[in-house]
């Protein structure tokens, strides 16, 4: 070629939640039944949509509007409709003006970081959910940048770490949340994000807050939004209905832009993402039309509460059954549908193995295995012997070595099974 091609940011695209399911296809076509535990999809999972949901967006579908356009923020009404609900929560406040719909949340996350400087950083949590990673990095050319989530301590954020990070990094303009917490399922207490916004007024930087999971809380949780505790600090919330509703395949999310009359730099990123989107002329519309008919329906809150009770007995089985293992780091979840699990300093060593009956198998594992990091071995020796899909941690920007598993089978016989399964593996690989 004639000129370089590749931008040095593409080398940081990774996405093993995916990776790992090439892998496991190798697996099953030579008769490996494939337990997926790698992804976040309630759908894959046998989540069923209820009828009453399904009706609405059929009536949406019999009506010729939705095959339209909508306006390039997003429909008006809906956006409208989210901008009463965010104001209802008391803090900080928007129109519908300073909401912003997107294809789904990957979109507004990678449009978000492409129109970033690209020498200004955005500090985001370890481990971190790829899609934020990933994305931040090929932004700035270099490897994401990021404050440590502690497992000794609840997973909740080293804040001396974060500061150390913010304070000795003058590119850093923003500090990234995700709250409800993916991989960890960890949700913040009140301090802890009171904390996190008196370091961006302290440094003057902006904060984002991955809230796809807002409503996905159990165990007595409660989620706080950005929107409650951001003072008078610009930030972005980030929020969809793949994970809520749950419809992921709709493609749809969006983000609400708060406090932009604090700052003309942060109303201008805001003006540049609207534009960025009127490029593309708008995002699906839809599910955009459906939102407010499906949120603003009171079956809506009883369907999630019953959901989260079911995810929240998953939690705790799950949590329950893996701590029978010492060498293993386990913390009780309170949101989202992951459980991240960290194998003690020292336990994981290279001779360790699986036995795997079928010889096919067992050479494709021995060969995968070859020079990757301790958790990848383990990882691949559980797919080969068991079937079971899980994602190494430390695909997920860690030093951590551990797996990411999700709450979502809907089959408590399968899920029992299943993790049982992992719990015997565990012992057998680490006495191997
Ligand atoms: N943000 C987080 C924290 C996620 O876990 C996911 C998907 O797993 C997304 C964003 C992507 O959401 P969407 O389906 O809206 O693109």
């Amino acid at each position: 070629m004639r000129q370089k091609l590749l931008s040095e940011g593409a080398k940081e695209l990774s996405y093993e939640i995916r990776e790992i399911v090439k892998k496991a296809n190798i697996l099953q076509k030579e008769g490996v039944e494939i337990t997926w535990e790698n992804i976040g999809d309630p759908i894959q999972k046998n989540a069923k949509v209820p009828e009453w949901i399904k009706e609405i967006i059929q009536n949406l579908a019999a009506d010729n509007i939705t095959y339209g356009y909508s306006d390039s923020k997003g429909e008006l009404k809906t956006r409208e409709f989210l901008a009463v609900r965010n104001n209802e929560m008391g803090g900080a406040q928007i129109t519908a003006d300073d909401i912003l719909f997107f294809n789904g949340l990957g979109d507004a996350i990678s449009t978000l970081y492409q129109y970033l400087d690209s020498t200004s950083r955005v500090i985001g949590p370890s481990p971190a959910y790829s899609t934020h990673s990933s994305a931040e990095a090929a932004h700035a050319n270099h490897k994401p940048l990021t404050y440590k989530l502690d497992p000794e301590n609840s997973w909740y954020p080293d804040m001396e770490d974060l500061r150390n990070k913010v304070e000795f990094n003058p590119n850093v303009v923003a500090i990234l949340l995700i709250n409800p917490d993916n991989p960890t399922g960890m949700v913040y207490p009140k301090e802890i994000l009171d904390g996190i916004v008196a370091l961006a007024k302290e440094f003057d930087l902006m904060l984002i807050s991955d809230e796809i999971y807002h409503h996905i809380t159990y165990n007595g949780a409660r989620s706080y939004a950005l929107s409650e505790v951001i003072d008078d600090v610009p930030g972005i919330a980030m929020k969809g209905i793949s994970k809520e509703m749950p419809w992921p395949g709709a493609r749809c999310g969006w983000i609400e832009c708060y406090n932009r009359d604090k700052s003309s730099e942060f109303d201008q990123l805001c003006n540049a993402l609207d534009d960025a989107k009127m490029i593309e002329v708008c995002s699906t519309t839809l599910p955009q039309m459906a939102i407010p008919k499906i949120l603003g329906d009171e079956r809506f809150f009883e369907y999630r509460n019953a959901l989260n009770k079911k995810i929240g007995w998953r939690s705790t089985f799950i949590a329950d059954t893996l701590s029978e293992v010492p060498e293993l780091i386990i913390n009780k979840t309170y949101g989202a549908f992951y459980n991240t699990i960290v194998f003690k300093e020292g336990v994981l060593k290279k001779d360790q193995s699986l036995e795997i009956e079928n010889p096919e198998v067992k050479q494709k594992v021995e060969d995968w295995v070859e020079g990757v990091p301790l958790d990848f071995r383990f990882v691949y020796y559980l797919l080969g012997a068991t079937g079971i899909c899980v994602v190494p941690i430390s695909s997920f920007c860690s030093d951590l070595l551990g797996f990411r598993v999700t709450l979502l089978e809907e089959d408590e016989e399968l899920l029992k099974k299943t993790f049982t399964q992992v719990r015997d593996s565990i012992q057998e690989y680490l006495d191997s």
